[in-house]
């Protein structure tokens, strides 16, 4: 077995030959020539006829992958009419009495070696461009047309670099995975493999002897390994199993409604600790962002987040969903969180010690900092706003003047801002117990059952001595999840779960059963939850017969 680590352009796993693509190298031959005017036309001619071919080949990339990754067709188009380009070659005929090949290999080698050496990271990547465009020319004016991987069995293909045009003439039903030795993230032939869903590595430095044999590319560790064990063999076809999967369930479901067999709905949000994260919400369809743990914004940082750092960050956010809804959760520092210029100090139980909605009362700069931010943030999109670790009213009620202040002195400072519904995290005990008296406050609840499983069972989340009894369906809290539901809507507030139990696709019955409105998951679940709900039938009779639904 052997291993190449290189870097990964596009996830996913491929088990196959390999195949090494070996280009036809235009052997080019420096000649005398006399006649310069016909070599000029001669170049005239095969840059008419190149344009030709790139025509054909931009239409079918149109088809195959777009009009904006078709594009980079139509810059070679162009590029072959650079007056620089065709200055360069025809001063090289006129000067040099030699033949239009030569000359057009040599303008390619001199321009790639301009771009490749400039600090723009953009025209570094043109450099393989006018190569692409030479290598045309010169074989057109060699007789020789364009050739591409003939092979019956689909195959990873493997190449020193690949140009556009080479990639979109492989037969892509045959072609299994892209590696190469060179070639960038941005580049054309990346971006296209990213189109045509191949996973693809490049600066893979394999050996030539690797050539027909079985291999596997890893997408996602950036591997591509020769001649691999039955052991790794097999956990990778598990591996694309799932992939396998996950892709049917982003054909089959993006798009489709979170609606049971017999028509109960749940929303399916998603939940975040930054703005990188967004494009795995959106990928995924989530209906909303459900819980924005904003604390991972300080704890990137080494000094407080100012005001207009936050508030950049929640409207990119809030821009990026284009008004579905943002549930911002404010800081919920401390515990496992711990950020050293808060000062905060050492505590025998920092778990039930000075954290998250503690520190925000207490400290109210830190927090004002924060609240103003997200309301200066609400224009760009429907954004809520939920505090962690409630534990009494009267928190709730110093938290909303605090809001009725910042909105105050928007005001006074002529600031927009819109209406941001406002709720509480569930995640203690307590506030499961006062759930009817914290609707009347709020507009909705957020049942964090990491928080609450602890709190309610004693257990520390974190110590992994205490997994196998750290049991989120122990029906404790299960009972608590219902009369969270029930005193929720009586008081008129929605009610959801963002803790990782709203995941479970065991439970999901019982939720939607319960009443549960919302549930947040991680983005890459969003799918499989929508599967589980689209399958689920609340009036199958086998469910409300089921006796372990008794103890609560
Ligand atoms: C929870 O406690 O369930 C929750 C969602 O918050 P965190 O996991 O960030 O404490
Ligand atoms: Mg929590």
């Amino acid at each position: 077995m052997q291993k190449y680590n290189g870097k990964s352009v596009f996830g996913g796993i491929a088990i196959g030959k390999t195949l090494i693509f070996r280009k036809n190298e235009n052997q080019v031959r420096r000649k005398h020539i006399t006649n310069t005017e016909a070599e000029i036309l001669r170049v005239d001619e095969a840059r008419e006829k190149a344009k030709e071919e790139l025509q054909e080949l931009y239409e079918k990339a149109v088809i195959e992958v777009g009009e904006q990754n078709a594009m980079i067709f139509e810059v070679h188009q162009m590029m072959l009419d650079d007056q620089d380009y065709v200055d360069s070659v025809i001063h090289m005929i006129k000067t040099e009495e030699i033949n239009a090949e030569f000359a057009v290999a040599s303008a390619g080698d001199n321009f790639a070696e301009m771009f490749a050496s400039m600090d723009d990271e953009y025209m570094k990547e043109r450099a393989a461009d006018v190569k692409d465009i030479s290598n045309r020319l010169i074989k057109i004016l060699q007789g020789n047309s364009d050739s591409g991987i003939q092979s019956e069995v689909p195959y990873i293909l493997v190449a020193d670099d690949l140009a556009p045009s080479e990639t979109l003439q492989l037969d892509k039903s045959k072609v299994l995975a892209f590696v190469t030795r060179k070639g960038s993230t941005n580049s054309h032939t990346a971006i296209l493999a990213r189109m045509m869903n191949i996973p693809a590595l490049i600066g893979v430095n394999y050996d030539e002897s690797c050539d027909g044999k079985d291999a596997i590319v890893d997408g996602y560790e950036g591997a591509l390994v020769i001649e691999p064990t039955i052991e790794i063999l097999d956990s990778m076809k598990e591996k694309q199993q799932e992939d396998h999967y996950k892709k049917k369930l982003q054909l089959e479901l993006k798009g489709k409604d979170n609606v049971t067999l017999d028509g109960k709905r749940i929303d399916i949000y998603a939940n975040i600790g930054s703005v990188s994260d967004v494009a795995a919400v959106l990928q995924n369809d989530a209906g909303g962002i459900g819980l924005f743990r904003s604390e991972f914004l300080y704890l990137e940082k080494h000094t407080f987040p100012t005001e207009e750092e936050q508030f950049q960050t929640y409207k990119a956010v809030l821009e990026n969903m284009a008004g579905k809804k943002v549930i911002i959760r404010t800081l919920d520092i401390g515990a496992d969180k711990q950020v050293d210029y808060f000062g905060l100090e050492k505590e025998e139980n920092p778990a039930m010690g000075y954290r998250a909605i503690r520190i925000c009362l207490n400290q109210p700069d830190i927090f004002r900092t924060q609240l103003r931010a997200i309301y200066r943030a609400s224009v760009y999109g429907t954004v809520a706003i939920m505090y962690p670790m409630i534990i009494s009213v009267d928190e709730v009620k110093q938290i909303k003047e605090i809001v009725q202040s910042i909105k105050d002195e928007l005001t006074s400072q002529g600031i927009p801002f819109h209406d941001v519904e406002q709720g509480v995290m569930i995640e203690t005990p307590a506030a499961v117990m006062i759930s009817d008296l914290l609707a009347e406050e709020v507009d909705f609840f957020s049942i964090g059952t990491n928080d609450l499983t602890q709190y309610t069972l004693a257990i520390d989340r974190q110590n992994p001595k205490l997994d196998p009894i750290y049991n989120a369906h122990h029906p404790a809290v299960l009972r608590m999840i219902r009369m969270v539901v029930e005193n929720g809507h009586k008081g008129g507030c929605w009610v959801g779960i963002c803790g990782e139990l709203g995941a479970d696709t065991t439970l999901i019955e019982e939720f939607i059963n319960m009443g549960l409105d919302e549930v947040s998951v991680s983005p890459n679940l969003v799918l499989s939850v929508r599967d589980k709900v689209r399958n689920t039938n609340l009036s199958d009779p086998t469910f409300h017969s089921k006796k372990s639904r008794e103890v609560y």
